[in-house]
């Protein structure tokens, strides 16, 4: 059996999901393992030792699972940013390219107040528009992004670029 040593043994490639030609990178093996997991969430947390964070932002859906268990480890609340529609009280909403059409993306507009500093996290970083469009939610709140962290950087989709050219912190455990 090969050994696991790192973040990145953990994902398999799932190949032609969901689409031909696609190349899936997926953290649901990561997730299941008590070890790789809990690498996952030390080491995403490490960069903002001593930072101030007031809430975790956690974009729809494997960016709940991990910012559920960071929110808990630092012992903040979590706030989700959801695909239109699906949360139930009052929102404010963010529409963002695809690569074929376009996605909107919500957070209830009470879920983060002026001046909090929150960190933004999900599974995976390809062009960077959904956490772009995360971004400018919270900012339209008055809170302060401190960071974007994610388990999958894939460099050549631009996404860290795209972010780092809004001024944001982008750290990735792996590519
Ligand atoms: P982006 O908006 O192009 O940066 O795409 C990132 C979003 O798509 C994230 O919410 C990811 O969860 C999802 N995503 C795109 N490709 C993959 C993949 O290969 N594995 C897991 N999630 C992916």
């Amino acid at each position: 059996m090969p050994q696991i040593n790192s973040v990145k043994d953990y994902i398999r490639t799932i190949v032609d999901f969901p689409h031909e030609g696609i190349m899936f990178r997926d953290v649901t093996t990561l997730f299941a393992d008590p070890r790789g997991f809990r690498m996952a969430i030390d080491q995403l947390l490490h960069p903002y030792a001593g930072a101030q964070i007031d809430k975790v932002v956690g974009l729809e859906a494997r960016g709940f699972i991990l910012g559920g268990a960071i929110a808990h480890q630092l012992s903040k609340g979590f706030v989700p940013i959801r695909k239109k529609g699906k949360l139930p009280a009052a929102t404010i909403a963010e529409e963002y390219k695809l690569e074929y059409g376009e996605a909107v993306v919500e957070i209830h507009d009470d879920a983060l107040q002026p001046g909090e500093k929150v960190l933004i996290v999900d599974d995976l970083l390809a062009t960077g528009g959904t956490c772009e469009a995360g971004i400018k939610l919270c900012e339209r709140l008055g809170a302060e992004v401190i960071g974007c962290a994610f388990i999958v950087d894939l460099p050549d989709l631009g996404g860290r670029r795209r972010l780092q050219a809004m001024g944001m912190d982008v750290h990735a455990l792996c590519e």
